[in-house]
């Protein structure tokens, strides 16, 4: 059976969670003996998707996502439906999920089959407990990013079929009043693959100069948890966590940070680096390595250290 994947798109771009789940649904399909179908609202460059895909002419963003879903899913037939945990794909899901009469699985992490249905992994608890949920199929998920590689679901797009809404059968849908734009941003911390994060470990505002050195040396951006944006030291728009983004670069270098739940679920890096005067500091749990040390005496010794290297 096949695997349908609802694509992210924003302002005619294909999201990189797109990829994380047409990797997955690749993988999912292949034990299901079916394909990975990708369904992509809009006109955006479809060529690096490595499923079959069906692209429906729209506009973006349509006001009649819900209806297309439902149409395409009538179409597909699939086992198992994959949008990301976004808040223009969860919207839909939902939506489409309880119209239907579906199970669906939020906040997950990981899906697998098992006895002809699937187990998903799921974050329970505001992430102090996972949990396994037997779905049904068909089933709906709703996916963590970060929980799958991108590089799996991109490469040459199999086969593309363009449906128009009067193909599909689409007559009506909501209203779409507007788009709005996050606050105008510098940097992405999301897409950035080297984080230097502050937490109230830091002290001061004055010493945020400290990580924005140490994030130049290494080619990286600054970000921070929750009471550094809420002091107003940072920008929103640099917060890790719940409230925030998730990181899922290279290196994610905290700094100060405690560990709190609510900070490490947008903690999604390959590397975890954690400079903390607390050993027993939670953050240490998800460390690949770490520093039982003041971050203001360690921070100049790594910048002097990597300029070193660097031969500056
Ligand atoms: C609904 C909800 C949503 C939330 N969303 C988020 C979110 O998106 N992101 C987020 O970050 N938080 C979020 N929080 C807050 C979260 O619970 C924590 O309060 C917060 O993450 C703590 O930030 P911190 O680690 O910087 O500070 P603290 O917990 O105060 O930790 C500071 C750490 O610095 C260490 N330290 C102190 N001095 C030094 C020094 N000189 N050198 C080295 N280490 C030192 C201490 O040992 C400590 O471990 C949320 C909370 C709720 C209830």
């Amino acid at each position: 059976m096949d695997v349908l994947v609802f694509a992210e798109v924003i302002e005619n771009e294909v999201q990189d969670i797109t990829y994380e789940l047409v990797g997955k649904a690749k993988q999912l399909a292949s034990e299901l003996g079916g394909k990975a179908v990708t369904l992509v609202i809009g006109n955006p460059d479809v060529s690096n998707i490595n499923s079959d895909v069906i692209q429906v002419d729209a506009g973006d963003p349509s006001p009649w996502h819900y209806a297309i879903v439902e149409k395409v899913y009538e179409r597909v037939k699939p086992a198992a439906i994959l949008f990301g945990n976004t808040s223009a794909s969860l919207d839909v899901a939902s939506q489409f999920a309880a119209q239907l009469g579906l199970p669906i699985a939020t906040l997950v992490t990981e899906i697998s089959v098992s006895d002809g249905q699937f187990v998903a992994t799921s974050i329970a608890y505001g992430g102090k407990i996972m949990v396994d949920l037997a779905v049904k199929s068909p089933g709906v998920f709703v996916v963590n990013r970060g929980s799958f590689q991108a590089e799996d679901g991109k490469g040459e797009v199999g086969s593309v079929e363009k449906l128009s809404l009067d193909e599909l059968g689409v007559s009506d849908g909501v209203e779409f009043v507007g788009y709005i734009k996050p606050e105008v941003e510098d940097v992405d911390i999301s897409k950035a693959d080297i984080v230097v994060s502050v937490g109230r470990g830091i002290g001061d505002e004055a010493n945020i100069e400290l990580a924005e050195e140490l994030a130049e040396v290494l080619g990286g951006v600054v970000a921070g948890s929750r009471p550094i944006i809420d002091s107003g030291w940072l920008p929103k728009t640099r917060q890790v966590g719940r409230s925030g983004k998730t990181v899922v670069g290279k290196l994610y270098l905290a700094l100060g940070i405690s560990g709190a739940t609510e900070h490490v679920e947008g903690v999604k890096a390959k590397n975890v680096i954690a400079i903390n005067t607390d050993r027993d500091a939670p953050i240490f749990r998800i460390a690949r390595c770490g520093a039982v040390a003041d971050v203001l005496e360690l921070v100049p010794v790594l910048i002097d250290k990597i300029r070193e290297i660097k031969g500056e």
